[in-house]
């Protein structure tokens, strides 16, 4: 056992923060935060808040990297220093690379980048506050930012995980089952055709729990997508 590992993650068929197995984390979505953006959202997710702000269609810099048949997607996630219990040391690091790139590969499919040929549409998620769960937090919140930008797309693409925790497959990892559980599996996708646009995991799960898992991520999904298409609602009105 690692210190500061918790005995037993599930007591009385309760979680340490009192969720059962299948219930998520209280997630509140706001569109249209930030003035000077295209586009914006600020996601609290439990201990998460993640604001996107979206910028584009615009001119690419360096202009090298436009393409002449379809805009580009930036995705930057940053966390700042103060986002986690311990100062993190500021700039990029591998994870912040990763998460970025994963979060553009989550995205991409459901833009019309084919209509702004020779432009870029810039995504910027900063973690103002971390407790687990950042990355689904950002793609939920980008999604959200690039509608309000007015970006053709497909659809909106939410985001959850799943993982496993004292054995039990659970939904929505807050940190300390984050830390010390067995396995996290942040999914995104998109409603519409139920294409799974990030599949990660972290950890080991059986072939029946990865199973119920994924099932599990894909229900928190769906839920998630209600609170993106309120949040855009509330912003816009209409269905
Ligand atoms: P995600 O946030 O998508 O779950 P990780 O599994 O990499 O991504 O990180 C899990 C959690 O660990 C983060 O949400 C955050 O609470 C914490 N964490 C990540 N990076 C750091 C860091 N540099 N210092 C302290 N805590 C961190």
């Amino acid at each position: 056992m690692k210190i500061g590992q918790p005995e037993k993650f599930i007591i009385d068929g309760k979680r340490l923060d009192g969720r059962k197995p299948d219930e998520m984390r209280e997630v509140k979505i706001q569109a249209g935060v930030l003035k000077r953006a295209d586009g914006s959202a600020l996601v609290e997710w439990g201990g998460n808040k993640v604001i996107a702000a979206c910028y584009g269609p615009r001119e690419v810099h360096p202009r090298h990297l436009a393409k002449s048949d379809k805009a580009i997607l930036r995705c930057t996630y940053n966390m700042a220093p103060f986002s986690v219990s311990d100062r993190k040391r500021p700039g990029p690091d591998r994870r912040s690379v990763e998460i970025s790139k994963v979060t553009r590969l989550a995205l991409e499919p459901v833009i019309f980048t084919n209509l702004y040929p020779r432009t870029t549409i810039d995504v910027f998620i900063e973690v103002l506050q971390a407790n687990a769960g950042t990355r689904c937090t950002g793609i939920t919140a980008a999604s959200v930012a690039l509608a309000d930008a007015g970006i053709p797309m497909r659809d909106l693409v939410p985001a959850c995980a799943a993982g496993k925790v004292g054995g039990e497959v659970v939904l929505d990892l807050f940190d300390i089952e984050d830390n010390y559980g067995e396995a996290d599996l942040p999914v995104a996708l998109i409603p519409k055709n139920n294409e799974i646009t990030l599949l990660q995991m972290d950890g080991n799960f059986t072939k029946k729990e990865f199973e119920k898992a994924l099932d599990l991520a894909i229900q928190g999904c769906m839920k998630i997508y209600e609170l993106q298409k309120g949040a855009l609602r509330e912003r816009y009105g209409g269905e």
